[in-house]
């Protein structure tokens, strides 16, 4: 699985980092950064959790 971070859409709301904190983490603004593109298979249920967090829609996995 990878994972991206639309950063037009990000608006800094935390949730990504909160519930997925091995995977995403926060820029200097608050913001949603991704840790690495490319998510180990132990950690791909976090990831859902935070795309279905995401108030904005701004993480997308492939
Ligand atoms: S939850 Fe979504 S809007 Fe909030 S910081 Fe993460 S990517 Fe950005």
């Amino acid at each position: 699985m990878k994972v991206t971070i639309d950063a037009e859409r990000c608006q800094g709301h935390g949730r990504c980092y909160e519930v997925a904190p091995d995977v995403f983490t926060d820029d200097e603004r608050g913001r949603g950064e991704v840790i690495s593109a490319e998510v180990p298979v132990h950690l791909e249920d976090q990831v859902r959790s935070a795309v279905s967090a995401c108030p904005e829609k701004a993480i997308s996995i492939s």
